[in-house]
């Protein structure tokens, strides 16, 4: 499933069901960014990739946000930013962060950037 362009190199961004510690994720990622285990089982870019643009589903997991969905995703590569949920620890209030694409990381919370109220939409 084709999810949009890439930021940075204007490939096809990818949804493709993959796995994280065992548990099923999706991974979001550019068709010029592949990665591969090499000989001492280093998991790396492959030789003919040229980008880096990679993003799992489960990026935003220690700020208790279980899932990055293909709808947000293909959102943000639409509109170059998104608002998310973000939850602190049990029994915390959830808070909303602007989220923006990043070519190292996949993507980045912009945390000095306040949400206006009226712009969250639930
Ligand atoms: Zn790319």
């Amino acid at each position: 499933m084709i999810l949009g362009k890439c930021p940075y190199c204007k490939g096809s961004v990818h949804a493709i069901k993959s796995s994280a510690n065992g548990k099923k994720v999706n991974l979001y990622s550019c068709e010029n960014a592949k990665k591969e285990y090499d000989d001492s089982e280093q998991f790396v870019f492959t030789a003919d990739s040229t980008c880096t643009f990679r993003v799992y589903s489960n990026v935003f997991l220690r700020w208790n946000k279980r899932s990055f969905s293909k709808y947000e995703m293909k959102k943000l590569l639409e509109d170059e930013q998104i608002i998310v949920r973000l939850h602190g620890r049990a029994g915390t209030k959830e808070y909303f962060k602007y989220v923006i694409t990043d070519k190292e990381y996949g993507v980045s919370i912009l945390w000095d950037e306040e949400v206006e109220e009226k712009l969250i939409s639930s």
